[in-house]
């Protein structure tokens, strides 16, 4: 890209000592993994496969001497890492990791490393939201936690931030907390770059506040840069345009916990004239892939975890097919994840024009619950091209927002949120609508709202399945 890169404030902490400065600790630490990752997105993807073998092999090893869930689950040892075909067939041996054999082992702790090695740091646990609102639990060692960090760094240098500008977030769901009309502030974009970059501020805002309010007081705090989900963010942009509300300020956008739509992307791209940047990352496995500073599509983070993007058999797909997505973090030694299938599902790009040799994702398509069961069997995404959201639209003409959720094998209910309420004749012509695009087979109801409810996790999905697996 032309425009240059923003100059950086690196901390320093040894007293006597302004410049070049010389950060403390964990800052050195994260400055000498950046220096690396500089080096390593430029390497031919078999250097970096190669490397990421010589790591996988010390997961491994850590993995069967200390975890009582891996102790007979996994080979002896594989092949040399320089025999790419041999290396990829006994890896391709070790069994895919479930949720639920997760969730079975999390029980009597048999997921979770008896020991750390030296310098990796307390155990930190968090829990993510399974599906069937049954959480998971996810364990970290505070050396992972500084390895995210490293890629939180590597998503803002690429997209050339500002790091002094005032980075304005709305994605917290806790009850009561960074509420309007003041939300939270504080000086320092947070723990990722505390120690190292001198930062900016940082503002927040909950994410159940009603949109006209978001509007209100993103246009109060005037950011840089906005991070939300993306839904959110393409309600704000039509508030903000509505109310006459500018924001002057504005850089970017980066889009974070839910499936990017393109229709989405264009829609903010449209009202506030910023690029929207994407994150693919999840709570348990961290970054899986950042946006290309150069392109829309998607690289993965291969210096931080393996992806596999595999297809019903378990082959794995080349590029232009769309497969499970299974992770294998290379740093997490506390509560290592081997091939745990994440439960979303990405289509495999060509190598990316920019010269990096990171493999490339074309499209994140999101939580495989969030695919329709057939009646007869099997499963199929349910995407609406914009042909089949004209002719919703054309349906429904006061629609604002609308859900699919799937109640049973043959029952989709069809959630709208309207401007005004739906005519007897309209909820007809929606659920005629609904039988032609995903089959006559259906039987479909429409409800309408002023208002879609969001989930607990603040995130709001196009299509939601509620048919549990097995039936
Ligand atoms: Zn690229």
């Amino acid at each position: 890209m032309d425009r240059p890169a923003p100059p950086l404030g690196v901390v320093s902490a040894m007293p006597g000592v302004v410049w070049p400065a010389l950060p403390g600790g964990p800052g050195a630490a994260l400055l000498g993994i950046l220096f690396q990752l500089g080096q390593t997105e430029w390497w031919p993807r078999a250097r970096i496969e190669h490397a990421q073998r010589r790591q996988l092999a010390a997961l491994l090893a850590h993995a069967r001497a200390e975890v009582p869930f891996y102790r007979d689950r996994l080979p002896p040892a594989l092949p040399d890492p320089s025999d790419g075909p041999a290396w990829e067939d006994a890896w391709r041996a070790i069994p895919v990791l479930t949720r639920a054999e997760i969730q079975a082992a999390d029980a009597d702790e048999a997921m979770l490393a008896a020991a750390l090695p030296p310098g990796h740091g307390e155990y930190r646990e968090i829990f993510t939201s399974g599906s069937a609102g049954r959480p998971v639990r996810a364990v970290r060692s505070q050396l992972w936690e500084l390895v995210w960090s490293a890629f939180t760094l590597r998503d803002h240098l690429w997209h050339r931030r500002d790091l002094t500008g005032t980075m304005a977030v709305i994605r917290e769901s806790g009850a009561g907390k960074a509420a309007w009309p003041e939300g939270d502030a504080q000086q320092g974009w947070g723990f990722s770059s505390a120690g190292l970059f001198e930062t900016g501020r940082l503002v927040s805002l909950n994410v159940t506040t009603p949109v006209d309010r978001q509007a209100e007081w993103l246009a109060r705090q005037d950011p840089d840069y906005l991070l939300s989900h993306p839904s959110i963010l393409a309600r704000l942009a039509v508030a903000t345009r509505e109310a006459g509300l500018r924001l002057p300020r504005l850089r970017q956008v980066i889009a974070i916990a839910e499936t990017l739509r393109p229709e989405h992307r264009a829609a903010i791209e449209a009202a506030w004239g910023v690029k929207v940047v994407d994150v693919y990352s999840t709570r348990e496995a961290g970054y899986l892939a950042l946006q290309c500073p150069d392109h829309p599509h998607y690289h993965v983070q291969s210096e931080g975890l393996r992806v596999e993007v595999v297809d019903e058999a378990g082959r794995p797909c080349a590029p232009g097919q769309t497969g499970r997505v299974l992770v294998t973090p290379l740093h997490n030694l506390a509560m290592p994840l081997i091939r745990y299938d994440i439960g979303d599902a990405a289509e495999v790009g060509p190598p990316c024009p920019c010269g990096r040799g990171l493999p490339v994702l074309t499209r994140i398509l999101g939580r495989r619950q969030n695919m329709l069961r057939l009646p007869g069997g099997g499963r199929r995404w349910p995407l609406l091209s914009s042909g089949d959201i004209a002719g919703l639209v054309a349906a429904a003409p006061a629609l604002r927002q609308y859900r699919i959720v799937q109640k049973g094998l043959d029952h989709l209910h069809v959630m709208l949120a309207l401007a005004r309420p739906a005519t007897a004749a309209e909820e007809a012509a929606v659920a005629a609508w609904a039988r032609a695009k995903f089959g006559a087979g259906f039987r479909v109801t429409v409800e309408g709202f002023d208002e879609l409810p969001r989930s607990a996790a603040g995130k709001s999905e196009d299509f939601v399945c509620e048919v549990p697996d097995g039936s």
